[in-house]
């Protein structure tokens, strides 16, 4: 199947660590390629759009992507240089879904906040005026925590979260990567099978799963856990880290479709 859409992680899979954050140089030649073949670009972040749109400023990739899918979540897309929209109603529709859920977890947020008050190196983090996730000290913390959020909502099996290393964002079981991407691929027409998702981290399971894209890698760096996943799923795991695992996965899937 030729690759319609890509999807790709930023942190830890577009741009490594380094300080200056900017790509590899092959993916430059991968994407634009890509480009000229036909296919669409979606960056699939846990970072909100302006952190989204800093960060590609950084980065000096050779062209914007098409859409930003941002907070683990919303649909925007490019309409003029600099400027952004909602795609559908997708972002307006799990906004609400999300509100109404939240509305009927306040036994779990007062567990949570019980939780931090508790434990040092946990904090808690807040967007649009709301208790929004987690931070901790570390992996292993986040690990545990994850563990006792998991305990404290057992009776509101809809409450979820996107985990990112260390950090958290509370959601709808719903709503995370693969069903924004989901959501995008259904919008634009495009099969689950001529989608391609790359990612390196937990939040990124959900994309790699199989069921929103029907390709699906990550750079040498993915976590553990990521690495399964695409096995699993027929993926391919990259030889190289980051921007450079991105180049080299594009151009996998390019050979074989
Ligand atoms: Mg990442």
């Amino acid at each position: 199947m030729p690759i319609r859409l890509l999807s790709t992680d930023f942190d830890g899979t577009l741009i490594g660590h380094q300080p200056d954050a900017r790509t590899a140089k092959s993916l430059f030649g991968a994407l634009t390629s890509l480009r000229r073949s036909g296919a669409v670009w979606a960056i699939n972040t846990g970072r909100q759009l302006w952190f989204a749109l800093e960060g590609l400023e950084q980065a000096h990739l050779p062209h914007d992507p098409e859409y930003v899918l941002s907070s683990e979540k919303d649909i925007y897309r490019r309409v003029e240089e600099g400027s952004w929209e909602a795609f559908g109603d997708w972002n307006a529709k799990t906004e609400k879904q999300t509100l109404e859920l939240f509305g009927r977890a306040e036994h779990v947020f007062s567990a949570i906040e019980r939780l931090t008050d508790s434990e040092d190196g946990i904090e808690v983090l807040y967007e649009n005026g709301r208790l929004a996730g987690l931070m901790t000290a570390d992996s292993a913390m986040m690990d545990r925590t994850a563990e006792l959020v998991r305990e404290v909502s057992v009776d509101l099996p809809e409450f979820s979260f996107n985990r990112n290393d260390v950090w958290m964002r509370f959601t709808h079981r719903e709503i995370h990567k693969g069903s924004s991407l989901t959501e995008l691929g259904r919008l634009l027409g495009i099969p689950r099978e001529e989608v391609l998702a790359i990612g390196d981290h937990h939040n990124d399971i959900p994309m790699l799963d199989g069921s929103a894209a029907g390709m699906v890698a990550c750079p040498s760096n993915a976590v553990r856990e990521v690495q399964e996943i695409v096995r699993r799923n027929q993926g391919y795991v990259s030889p190289h880290p980051w921007g450079e695992g991105v180049a080299d996965a594009i151009r996998h899937f390019s050979r074989v479709s």
